[in-house]
């Protein structure tokens, strides 16, 4: 057991669950973060962001003993429901044999994770602090309190700055890193948070079990379930253009676009109009950087490290990844942070970089394809095949969310394999009408040879 004292900057989703992970190893862990409790605090009703986790989060969750906590406030989701314009719906399952992705409040799950964390007792949650500077050639990290405005410096052994997306660390470390790599993109869409509340009975107003979609070509909106009987809808939408956030200003816009494109779900959001004028716009983006650690004795996790947007619901499950194979190189290396930090950036950079780059492709899959009948015929063939010979062909989709063992890296890799294979039996002719033959299903087989 080590005796070594940890600082880590913000009690996220991924700092919290760091936290618990290092100190079942016996480190002393001052976890130290910007915002107020949020246990404290109340959260006013249907302002709660809901996440999307699955088995490579889930694992991550197991390896510390707090699945089953977790188990307790998600709602499986066994696939997407898609709705489409003219108001026919149709279902599409996530895998076989009743897999599923599971619907959690973003705030419950911090709120657990962090209830978790102080159940351990070498961990301290400082509230209201933030991270203003870390001082490396000391390592010696500076906090000033929101509400006092004094200041504490702390010095440790390591430091971890799991402070999200527009992190304090990265910044610092990359003021003062020579050739540090910094790339961070947004893309044209940005994002609403609207509601579907519950029936006066407190039902679901749709299906519970599943993720709603309704995907429109250049925007789409999504639905997850709450506990609560709400269904948190997101509307990614562009910024500028003919259909986008900046046409739509005034409640008859809004209306007459709901009205257009999301017909049946208008009677189901009695506060749209409000909801939609007083809920924030924001905006998606993308960071990779490089390196992620530095001096052998401080090192970026999370968002921190490896931003990405949110159409894979993969964000927060990166981050719980990174916090396993960091707990894998500990055991490894024996607790030599000299090895475990350079071999942690050497695995996590090029998978971080892969489901970056990946969930900005499932966002044109989401709005645009999920509609289009050829690529469901797509699917339907690589379903077949894939449910025929299980060892030849994993469903792209299966690899990144089912598949943990799996690296993204890898996935993506066999993914664009595997999509080339089905552009050419997709063009085969008549294909509408032969896909469940034996002419088709030898096609891909000689293509997986070549
Ligand atoms: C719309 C949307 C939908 C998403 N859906 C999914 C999904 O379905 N599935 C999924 O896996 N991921 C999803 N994500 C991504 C997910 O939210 C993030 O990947 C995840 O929150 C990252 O966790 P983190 O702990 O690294 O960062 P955060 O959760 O952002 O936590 C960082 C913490 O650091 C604190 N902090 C910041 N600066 C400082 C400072 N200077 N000093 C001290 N503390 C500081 C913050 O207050 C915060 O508590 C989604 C994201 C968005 C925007």
């Amino acid at each position: 057991m080590s005796n070594k004292n940890v600082t880590l900057i913000g009690a996220g989703l991924v700092g919290s669950l760091l936290s618990i992970y290092l100190a079942k190893r016996g480190y002393k862990v001052n976890v130290f973060e910007r915002r107020p409790d949020m246990r404290k605090a109340t959260m006013s009703a249907g302002k709660s962001i809901n996440l999307a986790l699955s088995d490579r989060g889930w694992r991550a969750l197991e390896g510390v003993g707090i699945a089953d906590e977790i188990r307790k406030i998600a709602i499986p989701m066994y696939g997407r429901h898609i709705h489409n314009k003219n108001g026919t719906t149709s279902f599409q399952p996530y895998g076989k044999d009743n897999q599923a992705i599971y619907s959690v409040s973003r705030a419950d799950i911090n709120m657990k994770l962090m209830d978790l964390a102080e159940q351990q007792p070498n961990v301290k949650i400082n509230f209201d602090e933030r991270c203003t500077q870390i001082d490396r050639t000391v390592l010696e990290t500076h906090f000033e309190n929101n509400t006092t405005k004094s200041t504490t410096s702390i010095k440790s052994d390591l430091v971890f700055g799991a402070d999200g997306a527009f992190a304090a660390s990265r910044l610092n470390m990359q003021l003062s890193t020579d050739r540090f790599e910094y790339n961070q993109h947004y893309i044209e869409a940005g994002y609403k948070e609207l509601i579907i509340p519950p029936g006066k009975d407190g039902s679901f107003m749709m299906e519970k079990n599943a993720l709603h979609i309704w995907p429109r070509g250049s925007f789409m909106m999504i639905a997850l379930p709450n506990l609560d009987g709400n269904f948190t809808c997101t509307l990614f939408l562009p910024f500028e253009g003919e259909k986008s956030f900046a046409n739509l200003k005034t409640k008859e816009q809004i209306k007459a676009f709901f009205e257009t494109e999301f017909p049946d779900a208008v009677p189901l959001m009695p506060t749209l109009l409000d909801d939609f004028m007083n809920n924030p716009t924001s905006s998606l983006v993308t960071v990779k950087c490089f390196p992620w650690t530095f001096d052998n004795k401080i090192a970026l996790i999370g968002d921190a490290a490896h931003a990405i947007v949110p159409f894979f619901g993969q964000g927060m499950i990166c981050g719980f990844e990174d916090c396993v194979v960091l707990n894998n190189l500990i055991t490894k290396h024996n607790e030599d942070w000299e090895k475990i930090f350079p071999e942690y950036q050497e695995l996590r950079k090029p998978d971080g970089d892969a489901i970056a780059d990946m969930a900005i492709a499932n966002f044109i899959e989401m709005r645009d394809r999920t509609a289009d009948p050829k690529f469901l015929l797509q699917k339907k063939i690589e379903a077949r095949f894939s449910s025929k010979y299980p060892e030849k062909w994993i469903p792209f989709y299966s690899m990144v969310v089912y598949s943990p063992d799996i690296r993204y890296s890898t996935a993506m890799r066999e993914g664009q394999r595997q999509e080339a294979i089905m552009q050419k039996i997709m063009a085969m002719p008549d294909i509408e009408t032969k896909w469940e033959s034996e002419e088709v299903e030898k096609a891909i087989l000689g293509y997986l040879k070549q």
